[in-house]
């Protein structure tokens, strides 16, 4: 029964999407602020850590926009204030991590207004994000990305769907919506890849979900599928990913997901568009065309997202042929604090991540590299397969983006060696900033 209404509740968030769809952008904009205007007096209300953040800059609830953004670790620092459950961080961490260690990934927690789901979510320097949800939340979330993802909603419900999911966590979320029409596969990420290719092959998913590493590694260990679409999740797509992704399986879109939101989804053109309908950007100019986001999540209620600053890099598009009002993601470009920061001519000078995966794309013959900085003037390349040639062609292509990005290329450490296997389950980042020093 309960169950009957969950799939009811999502279905209607999902037809809701079509009513916020919009193609004018004043439009959108005045959506966003009646959204803005009922949203933010409920929160103001219930999250004493974001009224005091409005009382401290002497501004009014509609001064949102102005309001200083706040990041990560001040979300953690404020926690059990920001929080609109009466939730302990302490609670909230020991019940994430039981459930990392069980790998049963329905942790909730019970609450004044009823269980909330619990995650974490990696940082830098073990500054690990704990995040909550609550059950209403987790059906609209659910709702949304039907819509947007499934074939030719809502027509494409009429026939049965078969959704594979490749994710490290089996949220309960994706469990919410399945029906004889629409079923579910969570392939977790930890069992051995040839077991996961297998199973995927048999399963023959019209909709396939995952990390774009993930997907490469099985489609490399022999898995087949037809799927109408491959949805790429959690990491950066890059170019040589997405390629090998639709010649083995077929169109490859994005969603653009973190824990600290729903934040960009594809188009009817398979573009990746900011989910301008539910959460507000404010993008923060960081040189060389980067944009870091200042989000505000119109909808969620258990843990507010009010201005609060991401660390990722985002470049925009010029509109899309789609003629949707929401802004066009050209690429997530990876972390902000994953760029490199090398000495130049003049002080120094940042490397952007998107650089340097670049040239090492253009490494013929590399199949996987991670690039990290392990001092002031220090990279590490790691390599696989690694042999001479790829060594040289390697190193040549690091020099010359550094050199592009306006860094003393001959001045910086170069050293090369074997890439050591990632553990499964780790999401790739190939491109690090290890060092730490000498930045504020
Ligand atoms: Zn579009």
């Amino acid at each position: 029964m309960a169950e009957a209404l969950d799939r009811l509740t999502v279905l209607r968030h999902a037809l809701g999407e079509s009513g916020v769809l919009f193609r004018n952008r004043a439009a959108l904009e005045r959506h966003q602020d009646r959204l803005a205007a009922h949203h933010l007096r409920w929160v103001a209300a219930h999250s004493a850590f974001t009224a005091s953040r409005f009382l401290g800059a002497g501004l009014a609830l509609e001064q949102w926009r102005e309001l200083p953004p706040v990041g990560k670790p001040e979300m953690m620092a404020q926690f059990d204030t920001l929080n609109t459950a009466r939730l302990r961080l302490a609670d909230v961490l020991a019940v994430a991590r039981r459930a990392e260690d069980t790998r049963d990934f329905t942790p909730t927690l019970p609450t004044m207004r009823g269980p909330v789901t619990v995650g974490l979510s990696s940082g830098t320097g073990g500054n690990a994000g704990a995040f909550v949800v609550s059950r209403a939340e987790r059906l609209q979330w659910a709702g949304v990305v039907l819509r947007h993802l499934l074939p030719a909603f809502p027509l494409g419900l009429l026939k049965k769907q078969r959704v594979a999911f490749l994710l490290r966590a089996d949220g309960g979320l994706y469990r919410s919506v399945g029906s004889s029409r629409l079923d579910f596969r969570f392939l977790d990420l930890l069992r051995p890849q040839g077991e996961l290719a297998a199973e995927l092959s048999a399963y023959a998913p019209t909709l396939l979900i995952g990390p774009p590493s993930v997907l490469r590694a099985l489609l490399d260990a022999g898995a087949t599928a037809r799927p109408e679409r491959v949805v790429s999740v959690a990491e950066v797509l890059e170019d040589d990913d997405r390629a090998a992704l639709e010649r083995g399986f077929g169109p490859v879109v994005q969603v653009y997901q973190a824990t600290e939101g729903l934040l960009g989804l594809p188009c009817p053109h398979g573009h990746l568009h900011l989910n301008e309908a539910h959460v507000h950007f404010d993008l923060e100019a960081v040189g060389d065309g980067y944009l870091r986001p200042v989000l505000t999540d119109l909808r969620r209620t258990t843990q507010p997202m009010v201005r609060h600053r991401l660390d990722d890099l985002l470049v925009l598009a010029e509109g899309c042929s789609c003629g949707l009002a929401s802004r066009r993601v050209l690429r997530v470009a990876g972390r902000q604090d994953d760029a490199l920061e090398l000495p130049g001519s003049a002080g120094r000078v940042t490397v952007w991540p998107d650089f340097l995966r670049g040239a090492m794309n253009r490494v013929p013959g590399l199949r996987e590299y991670r690039v990290e900085q392990t001092g002031a003037a220090a990279l590490r390349v790691l390599l696989e397969p690694l042999n001479s040639e790829l060594r040289q062609e390697a190193c040549a292509q690091v020099r010359r983006a550094l050199e592009r990005s306006g860094a003393d290329a001959t001045g910086v450490q170069i050293t090369v060696g074997p890439l050591p296997a990632t553990p499964p389950g780790v999401k790739r980042r190939r491109v690090r900033r290890l060092w730490k020093g000498a930045l504020p």
